[in-house]
């Protein structure tokens, strides 16, 4: 039977939440470490079951872990890296869940004893949900998971790390950090800026049209909101983290919509038809890729049951 032995979450939210349940429930974990900074989110993750210990200090966390999952807001694992250094076991395996991968390895790799033993990794699941409440088991069931590990990295903390998502039911696929954040910056990182924009933007209506928008929010504004009630905290630091391949997807897109804009303006309709039909095909290619009834925030495409 698998078992990733002791398995240490630092930061115990919706997406490392999720994992020590999705571990849990298959039997894959001896024991489970939390590391948190405030006294309710430790309380509420031992309430729940998610962890056998819950702990404040980075370091004691680490201590004896077979494996370390690093899932704090994307900016705060550098930090929280050095924090952990003094704990760790030469064998240990770190990896993390961070939604942008280049920067969080040039923040974390320099603090670990041995960064051939790191394994960046991304699951391209969740949801608009915060918190240790927030998890469940099945949220990274069908689902992918991006590893972006090093050239220098060890083949067996590779294949472990393989071997955790696989367990929980997605499957894994290795690229550059660089080449991740390319992608998901268009799949994910744009479509969230422009949900935050679009919704910032009924926002500063008056009065009397933000009612109105409200009260005939139909599935357009709606999906647009649900995207743009996540996290605070994690946006900002993911469109900061990976800033050169989201400001070069805005360009192209901000091009876009200048013509838009501009076929709008002098009523070319064939060129709305052909861009619409053109973006439907689109639509039934990524139902066709397995992708929708999906739920999480990292497609915005996704149809939520
Ligand atoms: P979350 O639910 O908000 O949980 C974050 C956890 O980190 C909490 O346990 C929080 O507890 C702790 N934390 C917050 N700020 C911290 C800091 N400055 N230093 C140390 N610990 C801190 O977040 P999440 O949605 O699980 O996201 C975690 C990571 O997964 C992020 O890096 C994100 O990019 C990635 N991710 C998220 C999604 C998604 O849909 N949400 C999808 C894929 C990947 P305390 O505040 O008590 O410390």
């Amino acid at each position: 039977m698998t078992s990733f032995g002791h398995v240490t979450l630092i930061g115990i939210g919706l997406i490392n939440g999720s994992l020590a349940k999705a571990l849990r429930a298959r039997g894959g974990v001896e024991t489970i470490t939390a590391c948190a900074r405030r006294p309710e989110t430790r309380e509420r993750a031992l309430e729940l079951g998610l962890c056998d210990f819950a702990v404040e200090d980075p370091a004691q966390a680490v201590e004896g872990a077979d494996i370390v999952v690093l899932g704090t807001p994307p900016l705060a694992m550098g930090a929280v890296a050095e924090r952990m250094a003094p704990g760790l076991y030469p064998r240990t395996i770190i990896t993390d869940v961070g939604s942008m991968k280049a920067r969080i390895v040039a923040d974390v790799a320099p603090h670990l004893p041995d960064p051939a033993r790191f394994v960046p990794g991304h699951p391209v699941a969740g949801t608009e949900h915060s918190g240790p409440d927030a998890a469940f088991e099945t949220l990274f069931v069908n689902r992918r998971c991006v590893l972006t590990p090093l050239e220098t990295a060890d083949a067996d903390a590779v294949e472990t790390i393989r071997a955790m998502w696989e367990f929980t039911g997605s499957s894994v696929d290795l690229m550059t950090p660089e080449h991740h954040d390319k992608v998901l910056a268009i799949t994910s990182h744009l479509p969230h800026l422009i949900a935050y924009t679009i919704v910032g933007t009924v926002d500063d209506l008056e009065e009397q049209a933000q009612t109105e928008v409200f009260k005939y929010a139909a599935g357009g504004f709606t999906d647009f909101t649900r995207i743009a009630g996540s996290d605070p905290t994690m946006w900002r630091d993911v469109l900061l983290g990976n800033r050169e391949a989201v400001l070069e997807m805005l360009g192209r897109f901000s091009e876009d919509l200048a013509a838009l804009q501009r076929a709008i303006r002098w009523g070319e309709g064939d060129k709305l038809f052909d861009l619409f039909t053109r973006t439907r095909e689109i639509r039934r290619g990524v139902i066709a890729a397995g992708q929708s009834y999906i739920r999480q925030q990292d497609d915005p495409l996704a149809d939520r049951p």
